[in-house]
């Protein structure tokens, strides 16, 4: 199937009043990237600064640009001028790093605070003990130049259904105990970033607002 074919599958699977799709086009070439664009995508994520900027020097300039993967503090700079939302906020240290780069840019960035619900050691995200350190502090109500708009989590990468379901259900109850209890000026709970190729329908069970596809879209990817 073609691009276009697959996005429109895709798209007919969601409910556009509650889930945005978001492309994942990493390692793939800014003429795939324009395919999709052209066939009505706008949201793109990336997960390396290098390459997200590379591409956004030669694409419309209307694409909002989404950031999925882990940030380094010394990368920030390239990307506060225009990034849209980033997914991959892993870390207090890397939250007070954004906000001063945004505040150069004279902008509020969009972040979500990445949780790490999977079983694996490997993936990166706070811990339910960290998020709640982090959202009660009282440094963050002076970072006036971020937003936290909610939350990201990658489920484990298993076929096992329900171990995947649980996953997402969990940071579904930590986005809604946020939303009720926790809520300021500088966290407004709008946005659950769950859900990728494989996993997407199961997490719009658990409320996702954006889904993360790569090679449902693209096709599968070659690590070189
Ligand atoms: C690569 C990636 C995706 C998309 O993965 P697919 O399985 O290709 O849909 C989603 N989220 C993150 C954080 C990624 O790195």
């Amino acid at each position: 199937m073609s691009i276009s074919q697959n996005l429109q599958k895709i798209r007919s699977f969601l409910d556009p009043f509650k889930t945005k799709l978001i492309a994942v086009s990493k390692t793939y070439p800014a003429d795939i990237i324009l395919e999709a664009y052209n066939s009505g995508q706008t949201d793109f994520g990336e997960n390396k600064v290098q390459e997200l900027m590379s591409k956004y020097e030669v694409l419309p300039k209307n694409i909002q640009w989404h950031l999925i993967g882990h940030l380094q503090s010394n990368k920030i700079k390239y990307i506060a001028p225009f990034i849209h939302l980033i997914h991959s906020v892993d870390s207090f240290k890397l939250l007070k790093e954004i906000n001063k780069e945004a505040k150069k840019n004279n902008r509020i960035i969009n972040c979500l605070l990445q949780i790490h619900i999977a079983q694996e050691e490997t993936k990166f995200g706070f811990s339910e003990e960290e998020l709640f350190i982090t959202i009660q502090s009282e440094e963050l109500k002076d970072m006036k130049n971020i937003q936290i708009l909610g939350l990201m989590g990658m489920a484990s990468n298993t076929e096992n259904e329900s171990q995947i379901k649980k996953e997402f259900q969990h940071i579904q109850q930590l986005f809604n105990q946020i939303k009720s209890s926790y809520q300021n000026d500088r966290i407004k709970m709008e946005e659950l970033s769950i859900g990728m190729s494989s996993d997407y329908k199961l997490a719009c069970e658990s409320g996702s607002t954006m889904v993360r596809v790569g090679s449902a879209i693209f096709g599968s990817r070659n690590y070189l």
